[in-house]
């Protein structure tokens, strides 16, 4: 064989693919193992992104493409829809946003799979048709599952568990019947009729498993969805024979079900009890103003807070969802950059699931250029808050809620909190006495050691920090 028949030889498109196909994985790989750690997570993050660009072009060039007219509408759709919502949403709606993704995404799955098997169900294999069939199932269950999350983040829907006698029961049915649909597929691929019920049963089992979850159990919801996403996404790689969607789906599918177990660990809940617990069940107290709490609240200004400040010797900051809402997290560095010229030691506590999303705290405060040092997970903090002279909470509510231990029956019962009550004195920044996400009391509010101090975070932090100043 000469050079040039040797050269013939060789599909120089299909190698192509393959090669951008292979780089994309190993810098999903790189990706991933970046965002492991806080100094190298935007590095990280850069590799994933250009892993994602050869993913994109690596798949432009199957030979399976017949047309580049709809990809490229795709394309334009999809622009017109991402980059306004990377460039406006907030980072405080970023939990919501991250919902929505995975709705887009659970969509763009199903309808994948549908249209695979519209066009070649009379020729599939036994083992595409069952892996169209988990992709259906996994995409719908993604999609109506996360509409529903999103909905609940908004507020739209009722953060409280929705339910009914017998849901678990209907819940396991629709499962099993949905897994024997696939099985009834692959011995009868012809048979549309099941596809379609299949679709339907996902469309529905999506809803009612999200909608009997209580708003405290979102952090887990969140990271079993995002496990979703990524089993969907490898399903389909299975079925289009793209090895690149089957490596990142793993990936996907892999990391959001770790997480949703280390969410569950935090919350000390079982996975079992927080998809079939319906947990949250009791939820209430509806208290929106000073008035509606049951004990006394001892309130105070800026002013007396920076006194108690500067004679302390140890603080402990707290933040919470409320920090993201007023985006305090700049204020708080001025006020630690104050403490710590007058030699007071400053320290973070992180609860893993204050705020709306896995690690929404570290985020924020690593764009305030706060030290990763200075962060401390609850298992490394929880006994020093005894030692400590001050906490200051900004805007956290259920992660300090002593109703976790003291009170059976209590949607957040059984979920470590942060001991920021053993502390000499609690400084609390909120707004009102509204309960947090779990709706319910918080009985830290009236301990004679707390003072509230009323007033968006952001502005009761520069009004404390200029009283320190002065
Ligand atoms: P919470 O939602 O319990 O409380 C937030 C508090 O912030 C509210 O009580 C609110 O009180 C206060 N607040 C709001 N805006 C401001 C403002 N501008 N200035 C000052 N305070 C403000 O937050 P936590 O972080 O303590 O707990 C997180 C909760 O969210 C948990 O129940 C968790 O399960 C849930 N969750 C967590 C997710 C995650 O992945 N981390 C995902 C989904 C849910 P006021 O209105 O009086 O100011």
């Amino acid at each position: 064989m000469n050079a040039n028949d040797y050269m013939a030889g060789i599909d120089l498109r299909g190698t192509a693919y393959l090669l951008t196909l292979l780089v994309a994985s190993v810098l999903f790989l790189l990706g991933l193992r970046g965002l492991s750690h806080s100094e190298t997570a935007r590095r990280g993050m850069f590799l994933a992104v250009f892993g994602m660009v050869a993913a994109v072009l690596g798949t432009l060039l199957n030979s399976r493409i017949v047309t580049y007219e709809w990809i490229l509408g795709g394309l334009v759709v999809g622009t017109i829809i991402g980059v306004p919502m990377g460039l406006w949403i907030p980072m405080t709606k970023m939990p919501e946003r991250i919902a929505l993704s995975h709705a887009f995404g659970g969509l763009a799955v199903a309808l994948v799979g549908v249209a695979e098997y519209w066009n070649h169900h009379a020729s599939l294999s036994r083992f595409d048709t069952g892996a169209i069939g988990f992709e259906v199932l996994l995409g719908t269950i993604t999609l109506t599952g996360s509409l529903m999350a999103f909905g609940k983040l908004m507020g739209i829907l009722p953060g409280r568990p929705q339910t009914f006698p017998g849901q678990n029961a209907l819940n396991l049915a629709f499962l099993t019947t949905a897994l024997v649909l696939i099985v009834l597929l692959i011995i009868q691929p012809t048979q549309q009729i099941l596809f379609y019920v299949l679709f339907t049963i996902g469309l529905l089992l999506g809803i009612l498993m999200v909608a009997r979850i209580g708003g405290a159990d979102m952090p887990v919801v969140i990271c079993i969805l995002n496990s979703y996403a990524g089993l969907a996404a490898a399903a389909t790689g299975f079925a289009l024979n793209n090895p690149v969607l089957i490596v990142c789906g793993a990936l996907d599918g892999g990391s959001g079900l770790i997480l949703a177990l280390i969410m569950s660990k935090a919350m000390n809940r079982s996975f079992k009890n927080v998809i079939f617990g319906a947990f949250g069940a009791t939820v209430a107290q509806e208290c929106v103003g000073p008035d509606c709490s049951s004990g006394t609240v001892r309130d105070g200004t800026p002013e007396d807070a920076a006194e108690l400040l500067k004679i302390a010797n140890s603080v402990i900051v707290v933040p919470g969802y409320g920090m993201a809402v007023a985006q305090a997290q700049h204020a708080i560095r001025d006020l630690a950059d104050l403490l710590e010229k007058a030699g007071t030691e400053v320290k973070y506590a992180i609860h893993p699931v204050a705020g709306r999303m896995p690690g929404h705290m570290n985020v924020l405060l690593a764009e305030a250029n706060i030290s990763y040092d200075q962060l401390y997970e609850l298992d490394s903090i929880n006994d020093e808050f005894q030692r400590t002279d001050v906490s200051i909470v900004v805007g956290a509510n259920d992660v300090v809620n002593p109703a976790a231990k003291s009170t059976p029956g209590s949607p957040i019962y059984g979920m470590p909190i942060l001991n920021v009550g053993q502390s000499k004195v609690v400084l609390v920044l909120k707004r009102s006495m509204s309960p947090g996400f779990a709706g319910i009391e918080n009985e830290l509010f009236v301990q004679p050691n707390t003072m509230m101090i009323f007033g968006d975070a952001k502005k009761t932090l520069a009004q404390i920090s200029a009283a320190v100043k002065a």
